[in-house]
């Protein structure tokens, strides 16, 4: 934050330097002689018409936001309110977009590998015999034998749970009564092999089972493979800080062999929230700020607070509201503008971070 303001700071003495004669600071009503800037470089100022000694464009008259637009708003510390004529916002390639509710998809992408799992094989080999033991017992043997056979079967079926299966997916074996046999070798057409993939500790939270999962592989082109999330290990691998989620693809071809790797991608279904396009977005680090288109030209500078990020778009949780128009292009120029404002204003001074921004900051010549 200092950074920055002492940066805009530094810019001053140039920028105004054909102004020197005039008082600085404060927006009184001799600000309204027109000064003029390059739509493309806001911080080359001068007194009147002429042309930028960056880039050669022709300057344009400073448009005045302050006095006349309430800016008592909420603008973050070291920010002002800026004025943007259409022209120039053509100029500058100035875009909008929009805050919106709807349905947010986050694609995670992933690397996975078929499976080809012995263990997991020869587990549920010793799950499906403990079955059929403890049916094959039942009223015929001693209370006790009994009782170690149903040992037995729940220590197969946490041994299942600990290998990553579900309750759901063990059940479902039981029923089958038959072991995955494409756990260790590639099954052909028509064939459902289980993919495995590592997902990282932040991505988690947004997985779930029966989500949909795309995989495909550089070694077989033009082919997709889709499927969905059947189950999610309960434990990190404490090496890679990644948990193992298991997908069932559906194979039609029979081209999948094991240990075939795959790029996959999960939609995790967010749900309905309100989001802007991440290219409204300016973050310092310490701050997310977007601009808010509010009409007559103005552009007010707004602190958001972000939540989740999908594709393009990242989720609003304060800040905006539904249907408010952000600027997504030509963005960073307007802050610069904005940043540059706000030290003139002389807002910058009241600076001390973090305080609550002051009504009258905006108001200047007070
Ligand atoms: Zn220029």
């Amino acid at each position: 934050m200092k950074k920055i303001l002492l940066g805009a700071a530094l810019l001053l003495p140039i920028a105004f330097a054909a102004c020197s004669k005039h008082e600085h600071g404060a927006m009184g009503p001799e600000a309204k002689v027109s000064k003029y800037h390059c739509p493309m470089h806001p911080t080359y100022i001068k007194d009147g018409p002429g042309e930028c000694a960056i880039c050669g464009m022709t300057l344009v008259p400073i448009e005045e936001a302050g006095a006349d637009h309430g800016e008592a708003d909420a603008a973050p510390d070291g920010l002002a309110t800026v004025k943007v004529d259409p022209r120039r916002r053509q100029l500058i390639g100035l875009k909008l977009g929009k805050t919106q509710m709807g349905p947010m998809v986050r694609v995670i992408r992933t690397v996975g590998r078929i499976a080809q799992d012995p263990e997991l094989y020869r587990t549920q080999e010793e799950f499906l015999t403990a079955i059929s033991s403890y049916k094959g017992i039942q009223g015929s043997s001693s209370v006790e034998v009994v009782q170690r056979s149903k040992a037995l079967l729940d220590s197969s079926r946490l041994r299942l749970r600990i290998l990553g299966l579900s309750e759901g997916q063990i059940d479902a074996l039981a029923k089958k009564g038959s072991s995955d046999r494409g756990l260790l070798l590639a099954q052909g057409r028509g064939s459902k092999p289980w993919m495995y993939a590592d997902l990282y500790e932040n991505d988690l939270e947004l997985v779930r089972v029966g989500q949909e999962v795309e995989a495909a592989s550089k070694a077989l082109p033009g082919e997709t493979f889709s499927g969905e999330i059947g189950s999610i290990d309960s434990t990190v691998n404490p090496k890679t800080r990644t948990v193992r989620v298991r997908v069932r693809l559906s194979d039609p071809k029979g081209l999948l062999r094991p240990d075939t790797y795959l790029n996959a991608r999960i939609h995790a279904d967010l749900g309905m929230r309100v989001s802007i396009p991440d290219t409204a977005v300016i973050d310092t680090g310490v701050r997310q700020v977007v601009f808010v288109d509010t009409g007559g030209g103005y552009l007010e500078p707004r602190e958001v607070r972000l939540g989740v990020r999908a594709e393009n778009r990242v989720e609003v949780l304060e800040g905006l509201k539904e249907d408010d128009a952000v600027v997504t292009s030509g963005n960073f120029l307007i802050d610069s503008e904005s940043r540059l404002k706000a030290v003139v204003m002389g807002m910058s001074s009241k600076g001390s971070g973090g305080a609550a921004p002051d009504p009258h900051a905006g108001h200047g010549g007070r």
